[in-house]
């Protein structure tokens, strides 16, 4: 194909993103852009060059290991070039490679081993012992040379300074992962806050920073460890990686124990799945799994290329963040008439699911993030569920893009909305708002309240259209003729949808309460109030002080509760679900599921430990614990890497440093309240 002057132009951009990106990695340990950005960015300029190698130049950052060192340290050339690691992404890419290096030996194989190591995030260190001696350590830099950081390393407690061996060869070398422990980093990050310099954004960045401090005390004081995992020696006294682990760790290094010796790549692929699932709880950071053939004689006849070992690949995580491109900003309206702003994105595979949209949460959000349409965003799942836009790379912000600005009328029903003051959600207040029906009847439907299976969005939207239906007691009234009649609709369908819902008349009343769609009533309070509140009447004469004396209902809920039953067309609607005989009872209804569901209640949160921090828009802190033990969760006072999410509010301090610094999942009430169908 012809190299046009826009491809010409889209690789000269892509290389200069990269450099930019890289300058700021590597050298200042300061990154602009997501780990997962960079490489993706990488890959397009990787493709198109083996795709036109005539765009190929020796400035490329394809073409070069690393950066040059900075220019505070003395440079020195390594004894023995430092390469990077080949990456693979998924298991195909690494059977590729498995292809790839048989196909470059002369012979074919059959027996060989595969040494699995965990890939540590820190920083490359050579280290040269002469006669036992440490004499030398130096960064990777550009992996020709590097900086002589010789007095930082001795700080490090872990690095033999003589070796633990008789005799001792003439000169050794020793590669290695400088990096810090996860709750080190935490209290660098938190000093630095205090006194306002820049956070660093990650261990790697930080370990890499603490080894070009002018100063070794503070690197000293900043307890850098180090896993050894190279060893070279000049005579021939070993033959294989696994023994040259073991050998480092006699001579007085700490070695990684957790490694693996695998005859396949199903046994590889065995090691990498289940150290993906047990990562978070290692005291450091780890970013993949590096497989290397273990005989050192067929490392020699694969040789290098000129970045990668040909012997070896890391094998990668699947990113929790990822980039994608915005095509579109929309706004969704919800059942309750919250108008949530939603991005439209290129879809991506985020934590093991295709996402085409996230939330961006409400007009505070969007003019926080100044997310506009062809910005490229890192998107990730909030609560492990909800897909979310976390940041904006304004960096890789296309020209003349326009500033979003949220809607002031209701896209579904043109009327105005509005936000009440001191709250972040705004809402369209127009009770007939299509959109608000339709948000209802698809809860009403849903699995866990009527279960009418069959209506879903599409029929929902339908009937409204259609003018079928202007409330959910409509259904119960509907005929096979009139639903035939709709798009796409047969006899058939249109019988098994009626069947569907007359069936719901069955179901319990708690399932009828949780299908009303009562702000913070979800399956677990419909239950807990049918339980107290034996029918509905009760329910609706019982009082603030009634409902709030039941345990488990707090002051919010019973609010809540409240003020639905006082609300007219409320009330017009349980009497027409009434006479379309709708169980409001307990003990009348005849669903045996019921019984099940008492012990079924979904326990989304089961297994997982929250901490609360800040002021909450509206749930107090006890009503918040409540509703979270209430899904199977736990709470607990501190933030550790056992914290599974931070449900943070306004003025969130220390607690809320510490989560980010962890990694750690964090929760707005909000996301909480959707999560738990509230
Ligand atoms: P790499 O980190 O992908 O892999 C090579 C490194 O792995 C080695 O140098 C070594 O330090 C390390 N390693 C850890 N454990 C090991 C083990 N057991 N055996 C061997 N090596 C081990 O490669 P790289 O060249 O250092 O960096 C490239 C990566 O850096 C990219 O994939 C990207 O994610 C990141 N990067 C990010 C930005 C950004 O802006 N965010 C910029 C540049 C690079």
């Amino acid at each position: 194909m012809r190299v046009t002057s826009e491809l010409r132009g889209q690789v000269t951009q892509l290389r200069s993103q990269l450099q930019k990106a890289g300058y700021a990695y590597y050298v200042l340990d300061n990154p602009i852009m997501e780990d997962a950005v960079y490489d993706r960015l990488y890959r397009q300029l990787q493709e198109l060059e083996s795709q036109y190698p005539g765009l190929i130049t020796s400035d490329s950052p394809t073409q070069r290991v690393g950066e040059e060192p900075a220019a505070q340290f003395n440079s020195v050339k390594h004894n023995i070039a430092l390469y990077s690691l080949e990456n693979a992404f998924n298991q195909s890419e690494l059977s590729k490679w498995e292809q790839k290096w048989r196909r470059q030996l002369e012979e074919d194989i059959v027996e060989f081993e595969y040494v699995c190591e965990l890939k540590i995030d820190g920083s490359a260190i050579a280290l040269t012992y002469e006669n036992g001696i440490l004499t030398r350590g130096v960064t990777r830099g550009d992996g020709i040379t590097g900086e002589d950081i010789t007095q930082n390393i001795r700080t490090i407690k872990t690095i033999p300074l003589k070796l633990n061996i008789e005799d001792p060869p003439p000169i050794v070398e020793v590669r290695g992962e400088a990096f810090l422990p996860l709750d080190v980093f935490s209290m660098i990050n938190q000093e630095r806050s205090k006194t306002g310099e820049n956070l660093f954004a990650n261990p790697r960045n930080a370990a890499a920073g603490t080894l070009r401090q002018l100063d070794a005390r503070i690197v000293a004081k900043r307890k850098l460890n180090f896993f050894g995992y190279t060893l070279h020696l000049p005579e021939e006294r070993l033959d294989n990686q696994w023994d040259s682990l073991e050998l480092l760790q006699k001579m007085g290094f700490l070695v990684n124990p957790h490694r693996k010796l695998c005859q396949s790549l199903e046994e590889v692929a065995q090691y990498f799945t289940d150290w993906d699932g047990k990562r978070h709880d290692l005291p450091y950071m780890t970013d993949g799994v590096v497989v290397k053939l273990n005989n050192y004689a067929l490392q020699k006849q694969l040789g290098f290329t000129q970045k990668f070992p040909r012997w070896a690949i890391a094998l990668k995580y699947p990113a929790e963040e990822v980039p994608t491109i915005v095509k579109d900003i929309i706004v969704n309206v919800g059942r309750t008439g919250a108008v949530t702003p939603m991005a439209i994105m290129e879809p991506v595979q985020l934590a093991g699911t295709t996402v085409q949209r996230a939330t961006l949460h409400n007009s505070d959000r969007v003019a926080q993030l100044d997310i506009r349409v062809g910005d490229t965003v890192v998107i990730r799942k909030a609560g492990e569920i909800i897909p979310e836009v976390l940041r904006v790379i304004t960096d890789l912000r296309p020209a003349q893009t326009v500033a979003y600005q949220m809607p002031n009328s209701c896209p579904e029903c043109n009327s105005q909305l509005t936000r009440p003051p001191g709250e972040s959600v705004t809402r369209c207040v127009n009770s007939s708002c299509p959109a608000i029906l339709r948000g209802s009847l698809v809860h009403w439907a849903s699995r866990d309240a009527l279960d009418i299976r069959g209506l879903g969005e599409r029929i929902a939207i339908l009937l409204i259209n259609s003018n079928l239906i202007k409330s959910i007691a409509d259904l119960y009234q509907l005929s096979v003729t009139e639903i035939a009649s709709l798009e796409r609709m047969g006899d058939k369908s249109a019988q098994n949808l009626v069947d569907a819902i007359a069936e719901s008349k069955q179901q319990s009343y708690a399932r009828v309460l949780y299908g009303l769609g009562i702000r913070y009533v979800g399956n677990v309070n419909a239950k807990i109030l049918t339980e107290n509140f034996p029918d509905i009447e009760k329910l609706a004469q019982a009082s603030i002080y009634d409902l709030e004396a039941v345990y488990g209902i707090g002051e919010e809920i019973a609010q809540s509760v409240f003020q639905w039953f006082k609300n007219n067309s409320n009330q017009e609607l349980v009497k027409a679900l009434q006479a379309a005989d709708l169980q409001f009872a307990t003990g009348s209804d005849t669903s045996n599921f019921d019984h099940d569901q008492s012990s079924n209640i979904t326990q989304i949160f089961s297994g997982k430990t929250f901490v609360i921090t800040g002021t909450l828009p509206s749930l107090k802190r006890n009503e918040a614990k409540e509703l979270i033990e209430q899904a199977g969760g736990k709470v607990t006072g501190s933030v550790s890497k056992r914290t599974d999410y931070l449900l943070a509010g306004e003025n969130a301090g220390s607690k809320l440093i510490k989560a980010r610094n962890l990694g750690i999942s964090e929760l707005t009430e909000q996301q909480l309240l959707e999560l738990l169908n509230k």
